[in-house]
């Protein structure tokens, strides 16, 4: 197993992953002759996004979809290089790190993608998509070995029988079971956190509960973090402990998740929690009413609130950039709603 080469900020910190201030934009129809055009759109992927976390727990990433969780995700991966900010990944600052260390960070850190065919070679037997992995990141290990602990990551993630399934492809299993695969493609090299990509967004409801069982068994069993991405709150109140709500590249309302779901202070996560409203079984016999307006003729000031031009509250105030204030030790929210009411 290589190692990294790069000093640690501080020894002693609970924190695995601190992400500060992160930024990265995209210039649409960046062509030649644009070039000269004055005003060129910018999209603000992500746009400074600070969050932390700890050893063993779930960050809960959600948000609609363009609200820009995968850019997040990708940054993060080291797949593009952010425009500003940094990453703090076990103590060492790997925002701008050279190859060698990319290459031990992805053996400490895994994706896993919503789609789990597309993210297994259909022409590898399952054992081979599982000693990939380990033949670059642990060269000096015997074959022997590899397979042991290829198997025994199978039946970590209840693949039974482990021996019969390492030898199908993956047309031969179902959707379940490959995402399954999924996740022993992530543990065989014992990772410290794993990226987790809407995994069971194309999954059965009942299957879906048994992943993000499966998820938090593995948690708890090797205390590795996780960031779970998906729009779907319903499946995040399973198993996350914070979540971070994105809209339009910016967090605007972070903290614990049982209390923000039942207590959402911000517009957005408002309207979010509205448009489900299956927290409350009361809720299912209710009309859904999702409380935004359609405002997006005005005008805002450039830098003003992202949800500006959907906000019911809002107020001439909001053409200004609010920031976080906190309402309690686990809440946090953008908004100028609850300037008067910050505790310290
Ligand atoms: Fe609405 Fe203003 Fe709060 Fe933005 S800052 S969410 S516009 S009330």
């Amino acid at each position: 197993m290589s190692h990294f080469d790069i000093q640690k900020e501080d020894e002693s910190d609970d924190y695995l992953l601190k992400i500060k201030n992160l930024k990265k934009y995209f210039i649409l129809n960046n062509t030649f002759l644009n070039l000269f055009q004055k005003k060129r759109k910018i999209v603000r992927a992500v746009d400074d996004v600070t969050f932390n976390v700890k050893r063993g727990e779930v960050l809960v990433l959600a948000g609609e979809s363009g609200s820009g969780k995968t850019t997040l995700a990708r940054l993060i991966m080291k797949a593009i290089e952010p425009d500003s900010g940094r990453i703090i990944f076990d103590g060492r600052d790997i925002t701008k790190i050279n190859k060698k260390n990319i290459l031990h960070y992805r053996s400490q850190i895994h994706m896993i993608h919503q789609d789990p065919y597309s993210s297994l070679n259909p022409r590898l037997k399952i054992i081979d998509s599982l000693l990939e992995p380990l033949n670059i990141h642990e060269k000096k290990l015997s074959k022997d070995k590899k397979i042991e602990a290829c198997l025994n990551t199978l039946k970590e993630v209840e693949l039974e029988p482990f021996e019969e399934i390492a030898e199908k492809y993956p047309h031969m299993l179902s959707g379940g079971q490959r995402q399954r695969v999924g996740f022993a493609r992530a543990l065989v090299l014992k990772p410290k956190m794993i990226l987790a990509d809407e995994p069971v967004s194309m999954l059965d409801t009942h299957i879906r509960f048994q992943i993000l069982s499966l998820m938090d068994d593995l948690r708890k069993k090797h205390n590795i973090s996780f960031l779970y991405i998906t729009h779907d709150l319903l499946t995040s109140n399973v198993i996350g402990n914070n979540i971070a709500l994105m809209y339009k590249g910016q967090i605007v309302e972070y903290g614990n998740l049982s209390k923000i779901l039942k207590n959402p202070l911000h517009p957005y996560t408002q309207a979010l929690i509205d448009a489900i409203s299956q927290f409350n079984p009361d809720n299912l016999k209710k009309t859904k009413e999702i409380k935004i307006v359609d405002r997006s003729t005005v005008d805002t000031a450039e830098g003003g609130c992202i949800f500006y031009n959907k906000c019911i509250f809002a107020m001439d105030n909001c053409k200004n950039p609010p920031t976080f204030i906190k309402r309690s030790h686990d809440q946090q929210v953008k908004c100028f709603l609850y300037e008067n009411n910050a505790i310290n």
